[in-house]
C-alpha cells in the first residue's frame, strides 16, 4: 500500500492511498493533482474521504465524480457536496480492503471527523484534516477550546506509531511557535532542524506520528508544567488543560 501526499494550492496536501490499481483520496480541495496522480499510475479512484466542509477540502469533489468508482464519505453534521455517505463517531468503513474508524473531532469546524486505520497496511494511519497539524492544531472557527481539547486528546491516545496525515504543510511555522512556548524542549529543536532539511529538498514533513506529536506539539502538551507556565504568561487564568489550550490558541492566532 502506498501513502502519498499530493500538494495542492499553496500548502494543502491531498492524501492518496493506493495499492497499485485502486486509490482513495482524502479532502480533494482541487481535482487536478488527483487526476494527474491517477493517470500517472493508471489508478481507479475507489473512494473519496472528506474530513470537513471547508472549500480547500471539498472543492475538487464534483470534478472527480466522473472518475469515481465508489462513494464519497463525509461528516454527517456538515454540508458537503451531495451525494455522500454521512458518517459519525464510531462508524466503520472499508476502503481498499482496509477498515477505517470514524472519530468525531469538533473544534476547527463543528462536525469535523477523522479517519483511523488500526493497521493492515503497515503502521496505523490517521487522516485528521485540519484538527491536528504537526506541531499545532486547527483554528477554532466553529468550536470551543474544550471541544478541541477533547478532540486532540482522543487523537493523542492512538498508538504512538500511527502515521499522522494532516491536510496542511504548516509544520515549520508551528514549530516556530512551539519554540516560543517551550524554549528548552530539545525535541522541538531537533525536529525543526529535520523539517527544515525536508523542506529544503521540497519534501513534505508529513506524515508525522502520534509519538512525535506528544514530544513536540504544545497543543498536545497542555498538561506539561512548562507549557502551562508559558500559557499563563499569555492569558491563561489557570493550569487547567482547557484554559492552557485556549490561551495557546489565542497566542498562536497573533504569533508571527
Ligand atoms: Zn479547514
Ligand atoms: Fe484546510
Amino acid at each position: 500500500m502506498n501513502l502519498i501526499a499530493l500538494p495542492a494550492f499553496t500548502d494543502n496536501y491531498i492524501w492518496m492511498l493506493h495499492d497499485g490499481t485502486h486509490a482513495v483520496v482524502v479532502d480533494p480541495g482541487e481535482s487536478a493533482p488527483v487526476i494527474a496522480a491517477l493517470d500517472a499510475a493508471q489508478l481507479v479512484l475507489a473512494a473519496i474521504l472528506v474530513t470537513h466542509h471547508h472549500a480547500d477540502h471539498v472543492g475538487g469533489i464534483d470534478a472527480l465524480r466522473p472518475r469515481l468508482q465508489g462513494p464519497v464519505f463525509g461528516p454527517q453534521r456538515e454540508r458537503i457536496p451531495e451525494p455522500f455517505v454521512a458518517l459519525s463517531d464510531g462508524e466503520q468503513i472499508d476502503v481498499l480492503g482496509l477498515r477505517f474508524e470514524v472519530i468525531d473531532v469538533p473544534g476547527h469546524t463543528s462536525g469535523h471527523i477523522a479517519y483511523f486505520n488500526a493497521g493492515g497496511a503497515g503502521a496505523p494511519i490517521l487522516f485528521c484534516g485540519d484538527t491536528l497539524f504537526s506541531g499545532g492544531c486547527g483554528r477554532l472557527f466553529e468550536g470551543t477550546p474544550a471541544q478541541m481539547h477533547r478532540s486532540l486528546s482522543r487523537l493523542a491516545a492512538l498508538p504512538g506509531e500511527t502515521r499522522v496525515c494532516c491536510a496542511h504543510e504548516y509544520t515549520l511555522s508551528n514549530l516556530k511557535f512551539a519554540r516560543a512556548v517551550e524554549p528548552r524542549n530539545r525535541d522541538v529543536a531537533d525536529y525543526a532542524a529535520w523539517c527544515e532539511s525536508r523542506r529544503a529538498l521540497g519534501q513534505p514533513t508529513l506524515p508525522s506520528s502520534i509519538a512525535r506529536e506528544l514530544e513536540v506539539n504544545p497543543f498536545l502538551r497542555v498538561a506539561d508544567n512548562a507549557v502551562a507556565q508559558s500559557a499563563r504568561a499569555h492569558g491563561a487564568d489557570s493550569d487547567e488543560p482547557v484554559a492552557v489550550l485556549a490561551a495557546l490558541r489565542q497566542w498562536k492566532n497573533d504569533f508571527r
